[in-house]
């Protein structure tokens, strides 16, 4: 008997790889870092979130390892049972410290924190506003909440405010990636904050590519901010700080709250206290990583001026260690993309669905660990059309 549903899956695969846009993954062997072994190839890689090179710091490898001595592998059940490790606790309230904000909860990943806080914070009478280049987990995080979703155009506040004004829903949230992970850019904190409380919304900020990197590493929240009981505010710990995980910092209430309703913290086997062992010299790392961030802004300066002639695309205006270089085609993105691989120089071309149609581009990230070496290899072939 033929198996039609995985006859049409089998169609669905054939007609991605048709279009190219089959997604394929790269082998990566040893470290993760800015020189790396992918497919057998070494190669020096512009492509990972790793912003200051602490993935595989031994300094976090160190912590990891002590904390593997004392306290084994698995957490063996979720927080609420017996899962909730001294590790756990601990970074929680050293990470609350660190960002300026009374308390702070550990999710698995970021994710699960931005499904677990937008569904506890609003039911289906609630409305969430969104931007509409908000990372995929935070579209989800909307649909899954059952809550009206509306979308504003990218930064957009004048679209919003109209939204927010001609909304009846009791309770709003306002939600936005803080560095945009495609583009680099930021959001306006302050006029999305004045918002928030001209209409009575809580504000949602997702600085998975901020923190660790913006403002002594604290990420890209202001002051006004930090001190804002509507302020939730999300840093992703496999990024910048090198880790795994997600941090949600707020109000202590907002966290009691996460606490008990939050179904994607609730209902899951806490990560290995290791991981949070590790999370904590990750913070300290952090804290006093202003030389790695002196040397990572230098990069991105030196990347701009080098690149500031080419012929065939430009780098978006962004001042984060996300620079795209729009090209526009995706098959030009593709073919410049495979032509840098050959020297030896990851960089990947983002296309549809991921961006806008006719806006595909490489996606140059930068990190403490290249060096100016690596940056200049890069400009060296991207004026050599790659
Ligand atoms: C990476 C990312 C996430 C997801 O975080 P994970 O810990 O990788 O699950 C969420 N939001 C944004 C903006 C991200 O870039």
């Amino acid at each position: 008997m033929t198996h039609a549903a995985l006859t049409r899956l089998q169609g669905g695969l054939a007609a991605l790889q048709a279009d190219h846009r089959e997604r394929r993954r790269r082998v990566l062997d040893g470290t993760q870092g800015a020189h790396v072994t992918i497919d057998g190839q070494r190669v020096v890689s512009f492509c990972s979130n790793d912003y200051l090179g602490l993935a595989a710091d031994p300094a976090l490898v160190q912590a990891a390892h002590a904390a593997l001595d004392e306290c084994g592998v698995g957490a063996g059940a979720a927080h609420l049972i017996t899962g909730h490790h001294r590790f756990h606790e601990d970074f929680e309230a050293a990470f609350a410290r660190f960002v300026g904000k009374p308390a702070a909860l550990l999710f698995s990943t970021g994710y699960m924190a931005n499904l677990g806080v937008v569904t506890a914070l609003l039911g289906r009478h609630g409305e969430v506003f969104g931007d509409k280049l908000n990372h995929a987990s935070l579209v989800d995080a909307a649909q899954l909440s059952g809550a009206t979703f509306t979308r504003y155009r990218h930064n957009d506040l004048a679209q919003l405010e109209g939204q927010l004004a001609a909304s009846k829903a009791q309770d709003k949230l306002i939600v936005a990636d803080l560095v945009f992970s495609m583009d680099g850019d930021t959001v306006p904190v302050d006029a999305l904050l004045d918002l928030a409380e001209r209409y009575d919304a809580w504000l949602y900020l997702d600085d998975a590519h901020g923190f660790g990197v913006l403002n002594d590493g604290r990420g890209g929240l202001t002051e006004r901010a930090r001190a804002s009981d509507r302020v939730v505010y999300l840093a992703t710990l496999g990024k910048a700080a090198g880790v795994a995980g997600a941090a949600v910092a707020a109000h202590q209430d907002v966290i009691d709250w996460l606490i008990q309703k939050a179904r994607s913290y609730m209902y899951t086997t806490a990560s290995p206290p290791l991981l949070a062992a590790s999370l904590l010299e990750s913070l300290r790392q952090i804290a006093a990583g202003e030389a790695r961030r002196a040397h990572l802004r230098s990069l991105v300066v030196q990347l701009r001026e080098g690149l500031a002639g080419l012929k065939y695309g430009a780098l978006m205006s962004s001042g984060t260690p996300i620079q795209p270089l729009l090209i526009g085609n995706n098959a030009a993105a593709v073919r410049l993309s495979q032509s840098l691989l050959q020297r030896g120089l990851l960089v990947p071309a983002i296309r549809t669905p991921t961006v806008p149609a006719g806006t595909a581009r490489l996606r140059i990230t930068l990190s403490a660990a290249h060096s100016a070496d690596d940056v200049a290899r890069l400009v060296t072939a991207l004026h050599a059309g790659g």
